[in-house]
């Protein structure tokens, strides 16, 4: 059905998310004359509230300058406030005849928003399916993380959800793959020469994903304390990264067959194996200041003697032919081929991660990176593809006093890539980021119109210079309104997740498996990136501790250097490559 009329209803619209994030992203939307032109923005919640009492705690958050007064007064004229029970289907019903009343003709589209805590979807969605639905334009829902707790409850949440709405009326949001980096990640694999014939096990030697938090819990360790750091991020953000890093071409860009992709790749690991997982719990720096000299269990919100991880170091296998081997590629005897973790949450290295958030780095054979003249050069190490993912809150307060680190921004993933032998300077960084640089229509090639080699440029091309990066929930909301579900988490998707990790969240939580300590922003280690490593330091007998003066951010425990030694990964203790003629 088409309709121009659109309601953007967002249930729970008193809350922390509503503010932040959707009433400033509608804005965005609205100010830059990307919404369809007769936008309806409906909040519901149970607090007694009025569009000023929203406008009055959203508006902080628009940074709208003086000259855009005019167009916030005609936003916040499209917007109007119902307040209900999430249970009560009257309140529903003044909720539905408040919608129609907004609009002349009969047809209208509705997008509802779940901004609220899970333990109301299901009666939220209920009640809207036999309440609230357009009866003559299209229904769209979006759903929030967190999509449960483990397999079960997920699957509980998605067959409710599925028994009122069709997979195509069903939007679950990832954040990450609204991110500007995350959504180069396909044109960068795909639509490039570079990259394209070397992405796989013969010639990346190690693909780590990377998340970093620069602080603590900040009094909200309560909150994070029921998920902790793999619910938090991994099962969901990192693992979506892993995805698209992993997953084939797909068939075409419907949504659906990118999707299928994410499926099939995800139904290539095996659950993580308790073995091949590091935890972590930051403690206090007493050389620190401020919230630095606080441990996690230091945060009042969290419980005594808590065993929640903020630090999680995994190694995933990604058991096809393009990462695994055994299916035996041509040129390749039988039997040769290791098992390549594909994928382990491991630690941020410092020069990966001076930026919170997530990190991949793909280390491969410089030769092969450098282009097609190249002399192919036999990779370093045991034919063994080693991947990391790690996640970790308190990660680096150095950058974050020099003011380097957005907790939510689109520069995060400068570090992208990682090739061997190149080092990841301004000119390649930029040469990635340029990517899709210039909005998600056009200019899609920008780096693929560089040819084989990655060429230098020391300043950004004067095209992508000032240009305006929309925000991830700009985009994806935005997606919601077209009906692209590509950038949205599927059913099966989500399934193939929480199998993927079900089973070691339920060790942890029946066994409660101690985290090891490590100590908030410091490395851990006796200057990792002063030249002297840490196994050496252990061999000696020396203390393991960082001096003060250590550049290093935090790495989490040592352990997980070990870990991912084990699996092949060498780490160098900076990223700066190292030949391996000369080893
Ligand atoms: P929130 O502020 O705690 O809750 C949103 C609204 O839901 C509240 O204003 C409240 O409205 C209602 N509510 C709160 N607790 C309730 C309860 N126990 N029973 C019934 N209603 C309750 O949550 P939020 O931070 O906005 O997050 C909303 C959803 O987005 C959550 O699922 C969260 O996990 C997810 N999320 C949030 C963020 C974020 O940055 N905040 C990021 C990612 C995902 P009334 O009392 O007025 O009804």
């Amino acid at each position: 059905h088409q309709s121009d009329t659109h309601i953007f209803i967002i249930m729970g619209a008193s809350g922390d998310l509503a503010k932040k994030k959707i009433y400033p992203t509608l804005w965005w939307l609205f100010r830059d004359g990307l919404l369809p032109e007769d936008t309806y923005i409906v909040g519901y919640a149970r607090s007694r509230l009025s569009v000023a009492d929203i406008r009055r705690q959203s508006e902080p958050f628009f940074k709208a300058t003086p000259e855009e007064k005019p167009r916030l007064e005609e936003f916040f004229a499209r917007n109007s406030y119902v307040a209900g029970q999430y249970d009560d289907a009257a309140s529903y019903a003044r909720l539905n005849s408040h919608m129609n009343a907004l609009h002349q003709g009969s047809q209208a589209n509705r997008l509802f928003y779940l901004a609220l805590p899970p333990t109301v979807y299901e009666a939220v969605t209920k009640n809207i399916r036999e309440t609230c639905m357009s009866r003559a334009g299209w229904n769209r829902v979006i759903v929030e993380k967190p999509f449960g707790r483990d397999l079960q409850s997920s699957d509980q949440l998605s067959n409710h959800i599925s028994s009122l709405f069709r997979e195509d009326q069903i939007y679950r949001i990832d954040h990450y793959l609204g991110k500007e980096m995350v959504q180069n990640l396909m044109v960068l694999r795909f639509a490039n020469r570079i990259f394209g014939p070397i992405w796989n096990r013969d010639n990346i030697a190690c693909v780590i994903l990377t998340f970093k938090e620069p602080f603590g819990t900040e009094g909200r360790g309560g909150y994070f304390d029921e998920f902790g750091i793999i619910r938090d991020v991994m099962q969901n953000h990192l693992l979506q990264m892993l995805c698209l890093v992993a997953m084939e071409k797909p068939a075409s860009t419907d949504s659906d067959d990118v999707r299928d992709e994410k499926v099939k790749v995800l139904k290539c690991i095996s659950e993580v194996q308790a073995s091949n997982v590091v935890l972590g719990q930051y403690v206090g720096n007493p050389n620190g200041e401020g919230e630095a000299t606080r441990g996690y269990l230091d945060d009042p919100t969290v419980p005594c003697g808590s065993t929640t991880a903020t630090f999680a170091a995994v190694v995933l296998y990604v058991e096809n032919e393009r990462w695994d081997g055994r299916a035996g590629p041509p040129g390749r005897p039988e039997g040769t081929a290791l098992r390549q973790p594909a994928h382990a949450p491991s630690r941020p290295g410092p020069a990966l991660s001076p930026r919170g958030a997530l990190h991949p780095a793909l280390r491969q054979s410089p030769e092969r990176a450098q282009g097609r003249g190249a002399p192919a050069v036999p990779r370093r190490g045991r034919g063994h593809l080693p991947a990391a993912v790690q996640a970790q809150r308190a990660g680096d307060p150095r950058a974050a006093r020099r003011g380097r680190v957005h907790q939510d921004d689109d520069q995060e993933a400068r570090h992208v890539l990682q090739p061997r032998g190149v080092r990841a300077g301004p000119d390649l960084r930029q040469q990635i980021q340029g990517a899709r640089r210039g909005g998600r229509r056009g200019r899609r090639g920008a780096l693929s119109a560089t040819g084989d080699t990655p060429v230098t440029t020391p300043t950004p091309h004067p095209r992508l210079q000032n240009v305006k990066l929309p925000d991830a929930y700009e985009r994806l909301i935005l997606d919601v309104f077209c009906g692209s579900q590509m950038h949205f988490v599927r059913s099966d998707e989500l399934r193939e997740a929480w199998r993927i990790f079900t089973p070691l969240l339920h060790k942890i939580e029946r066994e409660k498996l101690q985290p090891i300590p490590y100590v908030y922003g410091r490395c851990g280690g006796w200057g990792r990136g002063l030249g002297v490593g840490w196994g050496r330091r252990r061999a000696q007998g020396l203390p393991l501790i960082c001096p003060p003066n250590c550049p290093c951010p935090s790495r989490g425990p040592p352990e997980a250097d070990e870990l991912m030694k084990r699996v092949g990964f060498q780490y160098e203790g900076t990223y700066k490559w190292v030949n391996p003629h000369k080893l």
